[in-house]
């Protein structure tokens, strides 16, 4: 793990704009720019938390990864540049203060006179919990993994989120495909009354991949309602999520346990639901 140091009251700027770096980690789901890094530490997919020094606001503020080294020429002081890729950017005034830093996570000196600094990877989980505890509700969507629980690779996911976290383009797909789960049907409504509506995730179809920079979004063709268990299920496949149809052919093939024996009873029962039914 990469503690990266920022001093805004110095008029230190790698953000090109702290906020607008913010607002595309919000839009976007993250936000890359050049960062002196630790040569020999640095490796893609290290964890980064950015801590800031400015005067009245000195704390963790924001959490990434490394998304590319920095070659490995002789580092001048604070590193060599690389890439840093921001997955949560909080708003300047609203980070992990000190003190509750120095308390919860002991063990480390968290202020960084430099751009970036190794710090212990046990520290982890205690700053990943204080993140949790200390997020806006915005910021702590169920839906969304704390930063630092999803594996590097899993990134493609969080881009695509963007748009199945759009409300309009929500309200269109929802108005047209209906709040049933479009693989497996389940209703949250039907299971759970009034607090079940409209709780069903949407999926956006197409592949992060191939999202050219003019991709303009259609609710209708491009969006679908998944229940959240046939949607964990899509994303399981890296880069290209699973189709619902993917999806429906898994769940009928997976309709029994190899090597396990239906009672008369069962095979009757599945007789009677595609009569009643029909194949669907
Ligand atoms: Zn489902
Ligand atoms: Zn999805």
């Amino acid at each position: 793990m990469i503690l990266l140091g920022w001093n805004p009251d110095r008029g230190d700027d790698p953000f090109g704009g702290y906020r607008s770096a913010g607002d595309e980690v919000t839009g976007a789901g993250f936000f890359r720019c050049r960062w002196p890094l630790p040569p020999r530490q640095a490796t893609a997919g290290t964890e980064v938390w950015l801590f800031s020094q400015g005067g009245r606001d000195r704390g963790v503020l924001g959490h990434g990864r490394v998304a590319s080294p920095p070659d490995p020429q002789p580092a001048g002081r604070g590193g060599a540049p690389g890439i840093v890729e921001f997955d949560a950017l909080r708003p300047r005034g609203d980070s992990i203060p000190l003190d509750l830093l120095t308390l919860r996570v002991p063990g480390i000196a968290w202020e960084v006179n430099r751009p970036s600094r190794r710090i212990p990877a046990a520290a982890g989980p205690a700053l990943r919990t204080l993140w949790a505890e200390t997020s806006t509700p915005e910021e702590a969507d169920p839906l969304l993994p704390p930063p630092g629980a999803l594996p590097p690779g899993a990134l493609a996911q969080t881009r695509a989120n963007r748009y199945e976290r759009d409300p309009s383009a929500r309200r269109v797909c929802l108005a047209h495909h209906g709040t049933s789960c479009a693989v497996c049907g389940f209703s949250f409504e039907e299971a759970f009354g009034p607090p079940g509506r409209d709780f069903v995730h949407v999926h956006h179809l197409v592949p992060a991949a191939r999202l050219g920079t003019d991709y303009e979004l259609d609710p209708i063709a491009d969006l679908v309602p998944l229940c959240p268990n046939c949607h964990s299920m899509a994303h399981r496949r890296l880069p290209d999520p699973y189709s619902p149809a993917e999806l429906r052919a898994l769940r009928s093939a997976a309709g029994f346990l190899p090597g396990t024996a239906l009672s008369p009873e069962q095979l009757t029962a599945q007789a009677d639901a595609v009569r009643i039914l029909g194949a669907r």
